[in-house]
């Protein structure tokens, strides 16, 4: 109730000091349209119930990229077109985790994407438990051949969601460590808040060279009993089963479209998002309500004839190694320096808090500009830090200008890559208030007589 009570506050905060701001023409024109009467939900609500989960190479994908061009084509874009991508395919097949001593219980466990199952009767082996992946590489390897190492890092709750990122190398990096060391099987905390029980998925990687093992995460309340029993101090045995596996690579694809600008038609402003999702749930919050957002944000800012185009990109497996993202940065090397501004909706569906930019210093009409048309959204200006999405990293390298809209990452992680990621945790409020702060910035962006390139230089690359 508080977080739409928030939201009320912020839409009514708008409707109030919208009158007011000043912010160039149509900018309150889109702002309203957007928050009044975007068709986002109703986009999320088609992909999530009419396709479902679209992991890479599943049936589900290839549904979501038909169902995209279809959806696209009816949106009034001038350009809407599909790029091949090839994608791994795995499949999760089944999962089950139990203890056997010292106090036997069955627990609740999901694979981890890119695990490999165990053998037909499942493996059992002595648990060894760290805290971090950097505890575990620092371990001899003494303690952990032969074992199941358990990597239990608790996931702090915030509104930026910073503690994803410090928690989320456990899941990344924690499966290849224990292979390094010999260990069985790798079974996780789940990346995640909340205490319900469901697991979190996510992609592990083994770099070349490092023997696949099985992975998997435990719910949150069933790493909290496998924690207890092992501080009781006696050894603990864990029994696990995967049935996950590879099949061979499939073809999936890139979703675009496009305004073109009536000036510079090769400059670009390109609001990206991904198209797959896990398969536990149907990926309402991770991503079909960030492509519903910048599908709605260029669609609505397209019917005011922004100067510059306005391009959205769907991209293919981001879950599972960013295929889309490489696929898109390599073809169209040739244009990159023509992308003016790239942004990323993939946080979920809470509203939008911060605004980041990373430009020309020198674009100060374009920043005075997007401030002002963004804080009647209750949107903060956050300075220039701006990183861009995980679909970005590719133009990121490239220099390409960025900026994020920060969204409310409060509850997110506790239905990221879950089976509980589904249509009804996604506030119609907030998305609207998301639809709204893409699309003025992309229209921003797209009509400011300012050069929004170069961006500035990223000491981290
Ligand atoms: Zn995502
Ligand atoms: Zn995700």
């Amino acid at each position: 109730m508080t977080r739409l009570g928030a939201v009320a506050a912020v839409l009514l905060t708008s409707l109030v000091s919208g009158a007011t701001a000043a912010a160039p023409d149509p900018v309150e024109e889109i702002r309203e349209e957007a928050l009044h009467a975007t068709r986002a939900l109703e986009l999320v609500r088609s992909l999530t119930m009419e396709v479902g989960p679209r992991s890479a190479g599943s049936d589900g994908d290839r549904r979501a990229v038909a169902w995209a061009v279809e959806r696209l084509a009816a949106s009034g874009f001038d350009r809407v077109w599909t790029e091949p991508v090839t994608v791994p395919h795995w499949v999760r097949g089944q999962a089950s985790a139990e203890i056997v001593a010292p106090f036997p219980q069955s627990l609740v466990v999901t694979a981890l994407g890119g695990s490999v199952g165990t053998p037909e009767a499942g493996l059992e082996a002595e648990v060894v438990r760290f805290e971090t992946v950097d505890d575990l590489e620092a371990a001899p390897a003494d303690a952990v051949r032969g074992k199941i190492v358990f990597l239990d890092g608790r996931m702090e709750r915030r509104r930026d969601g910073s503690g994803y990122g410090e928690t989320v190398p456990n899941r990344g990096r924690g499966p290849a460590a224990g292979s390094e060391k010999g260990a069985l099987a790798v079974v996780i905390r789940s990346v995640g808040t909340g205490t319900h029980r469901f697991p979190h998925t996510g992609g592990t990687r083994f770099a070349e060279g490092v023997q696949r093992i099985p992975a998997a995460a435990l719910a949150i309340p069933d790493a909290d009993i496998l924690a207890h029993q092992l501080e009781m101090g006696k050894p603990v045995r864990l029994r696990v089963r995967l049935t996950s596996r590879f099949l061979a690579d499939a073809e999936s694809a890139n979703v675009l479209a496009e305004i073109q600008g009536s000036e510079r038609p090769g400059e670009i402003v390109l609001l990206a998002c991904h198209l797959d999702s896990w398969d536990l749930g149907t990926g309402a919050i991770d991503d079909a309500a960030g492509c519903a957002t910048v599908v709605e944000a260029a669609r609505i800012a397209g019917r005011h004839r922004p100067r510059r185009t306005i391009r959205v990109l769907l991209a293919a497996n981001e879950e599972h190694g960013l295929s889309g993202a490489r696929a898109y940065a390599a073809a169209h090397e040739e244009e990159i320096a023509g992308h003016v501004l790239a942004f990323e909706a993939d946080f979920g569906a809470g509203a939008v808090w911060a605004y980041a930019s990373a430009v020309n210093p020198a674009a100060e009409g374009f920043l005075a500009a997007s401030q002002a048309a963004l804080a009647p959204l209750g949107i903060e200006y956050a300075g220039t830090e701006a990183r861009g999405g995980a679909d970005l990293i590719p133009l990121r390298q490239a220099l390409v200008p960025l900026a994020d809209l920060a969204q409310d990452g409060t509850y997110y992680f506790d239905y990221h890559h879950t089976a509980d990621d589904t249509f009804d945790k996604v506030d119609p409020e907030a998305l609207a208030q998301n639809v709204a702060a893409h699309a003025v910035l992309a229209w921003i962006a797209a009509h400011t007589d300012d050069e929004l390139r170069p961006a500035p230089p990223r000491e981290d690359g």
